[in-house]
This record gives structure tokens, sequence and C-alpha cells, in this order.
């Protein structure tokens, strides 16, 4: 693999989750030492997420979780809050209507966080949801929502929360049981920095008694959170699960724990200011205003009558760098470096700079500043 991968997921694995998925496999479903590895590794992944909630590992991209969320919790005609301020803060409302429900928009500024006064007013008016959904970091903008304020303020009204953390997770702090957190959903592709294929979901007694107490069955198997209750004590997963695939999550798991959850962090906000001030100083223009940016990608306008796709394939054919254009309202107009879980190292993002430097130059943009020497002077 010849390529630095700087996209704001998937991200750069490391050599020993590699080795772990290439382990002997065993009957996931016989093998009851299996059952304890999986229980083990959720019970860890609670750990780094500060939360007694259940941990459950769904085999699918980080996209089933979402829609498993949205499929245990609606019923024919609930109204569900879906705060919007990006693609993906959108989106849910998409499952939220596949499931029956009827979703109402909360809409806020797309250049910034949510405005947790404006989304207080709009309570005060009507807060008759059975449950709300927010992005942590809306990825396509890289726009990072303060879950913590927003989460405490939902509760305070009674509304259960679901949480798309699929891109800030373990790059961003999470506290899930301090902020009131009722579903959070995680993906393995992104700053966990395991290959994609698992989605992650924690889930409160709220939540799971909301979905005990249903009156319409939920509809599917896949994405039913409540057929997992009791797997441990009954031996019994739903499916056959992937076990190699859960061997390099968990490899992952345990490097994060072993450099330390705070240390991880604090890489990211480090490195993450360190970008977005270089980019500032080069005379380019963050998408969202700096203070409202997340740690695990910046996302840079691109400068007028230049075409993103051309300095993508500059970027890959002579620099062997993955960095991502946008999609939606975003296409054509960004460029998105991932500084998220191993992609989130000095020597990487200083290469990735670099490059980008001599790509905008060959383009005919001049940076005011040398990239990767400013990037490291603000380290
Ligand atoms: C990556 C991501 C997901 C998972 O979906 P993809 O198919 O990998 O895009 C969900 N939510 C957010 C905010 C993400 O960044």
């Amino acid at each position: 693999m010849k390529y630095t991968i700087m996209t704001p997921g998937p991200t750069d694995v490391k050599e020993n989750v590699m080795f772990s998925r290439a382990e002997k496999c065993t009957n996931p479903d016989l093998d009851l030492e299996f059952y304890d590895f999986y229980k083990e590794t959720c019970d860890k992944i609670g750990k780094l997420l500060h939360t007694k909630n259940r941990v459950r590992i769904l085999s699918g991209e980080g996209i089933l979780g979402l829609e498993a969320a949205c499929a245990s919790l609606t019923e024919n005609n609930d109204r569900v809050l879906v705060i919007d301020n990006g693609i993906y803060g959108e989106g849910f409302k998409d499952f939220v209507n596949m499931y029956g429900g009827n979703p109402i928009l909360f809409k806020g500024n797309r250049g910034k966080a949510i405005d947790i006064n404006e989304l207080k007013l709009f309570l005060d008016k009507d807060s008759n949801f059975k449950y709300a959904t927010v992005v942590h970091c809306d990825t396509p903008s890289g726009v990072l929502n303060n879950i913590e304020e927003i989460c405490k303020l939902l509760k305070s009204k009674g509304i259960l929360t679901v949480v798309d953390t699929v891109s800030a997770m373990i790059g961003e702090e999470v506290k899930i049981d301090e902020w009131g957190i009722d579903i959070a959903l995680g993906g393995s592709q992104k700053a966990i920095s395991a290959p994609p294929g698992l989605s992650i979901v924690t889930i409160s007694d709220d939540a799971i008694n909301v979905m005990k107490n249903r009156k319409q069955p939920i509809a599917g198997f896949y994405c039913n959170l409540l057929i997992w209750e009791n797997y441990y004590e009954n031996k019994w997963f739903p499916y056959t699960m992937p076990i190699s695939d859960i061997k390099g999550l968990a490899t992952a798991i345990d490097n994060i724990l072993d450099e330390g959850i705070e240390n991880v962090i604090s890489r990211h906000s480090n490195i993450g200011n360190a970008v977005r001030k270089t980019i500032i100083d080069a005379g380019l223009e963050l998408n969202i205003i700096e203070s409202d940016n997340s740690n695990t990608v910046t996302v840079v306008k691109i400068p007028e009558g230049i075409c993103c796709n051309k300095l993508l394939k500059i970027l890959r054919e002579k620099y062997n760098v993955f960095i991502a254009g946008s999609f939606g309202y975003l296409e054509n107009k960004v460029l998105r470096i991932g500084h998220m879980g191993e992609s989130a190292r000095v020597d990487k993002v200083a290469y990735t700079l670099l490059s980008l430097e001599m790509t905008l130059k060959e383009v005919g943009f001049q940076c005011k500043v040398d990239l990767s020497k400013t990037f490291l002077s603000y380290l």
C-alpha cells in the first residue's frame, strides 16, 4: 500500500491491527472464549467513552448503527427532532421517515456549531419529541457540535438523545453517562483506526426501556438493537460475528488504551489546531469558523478557479497522498484533510501539507507560508 491515507475515514491502520486480523479463526458461535473476548472489547470501548451503558459491536459499516438506532426507537407517527447543521445531520430524517416516524427539523447555520440558545428557545415552545438526533462532527463540512450542552438540554426536556459521533469519537472527548447520551454511534474506520466494517453502538437503560415498551414490534432483525439483550448470558449472537474484523478492532482499541485516551485526544487537538492555523496563514480559508471546527478533519475552501478533482489527482498520483473532496452542497468547493486516529501523526500531516503546497502551486495558487514548516512551528 503506497498511499498516505489522510481522508476523514477510512484512516490509516497500524501494522499490529492488520496482524490481528490475520490470526487463525475460531467458530465464534461455539467458542465460549470468543464471547468473553467480544464482551471484554465492548467493556474497553465503554471505558474510553466513560459509560456503563451496553456497548455493542455490530457487523456493518457505521451507517448500520445510524439506521439501527432509528429502526429500534421509531414507531408510526413518532415525533423525532432532527438537529440539522450538516449533511449527516439532515440525513437522519430519511431514517426516521423510513421507519414511519415524523421528523421535525431544527435547522442550524451550516457554517458553525448549533447555537444552544436558539435550540433552547425552540424547545421552550415545543419539546414533545420521543427522541432527538444530532451529529457530533458533521464530516462533510468539518463542524463540531457541542453535544455535551445539546444532550444535557434535551435530557432536561425528557427527550432521548441519539448522537452520531462516528467521525469524532476517540479524536474528541465523549462522556456518554455524564452528558446524557442514550445512544452513541461510532465506526471502526474513523479515529479508532481499524478497517471499515463495524459499527459501535452504546445504549442506555432509558433507550432499552423505550424499545421494550413499544406497541409495534421493531421492523427488521439486523437493525433491531433488542436482539442483543442477554447475548452473553445465553451465549448466543444474533448472527455469526466477523471474528477477524473484531480482532482487528480489539487491537486498535488496545493501541488507544496503551497511548492513553487523554493523550490521544490531546494529540488530535494539537494537530487540528496547528493545521487550522497553518491554513489561515497560507491565505486559504476554512469552511467553518475556526473555533467550531472538529479536531479530526480540516475542511478548506478551494481557491477560485481551481478544480477539486485535478488537485486530488495530483496529490494521489504525484505524492501518493489521499485527501478527500466533499459531497452534497460542498461538492467541488472544499478539500478535506482527515487527521484522525493513526492519520493524526505529525510526520504524515507534515508530508500531506508539503504535498498540498506543491500541488496548489502547480495549479496556480501560491501559499503565503511554507505549510509543513508553519505546521511544525505551531505544535
Ligand atoms: C463516516 C461517517 C459515517 C459512516 O458512514 P460512511 O458510509 O462511512 O460515510 C456516519 N456519520 C458520520 C458523521 C461519518 O463521518
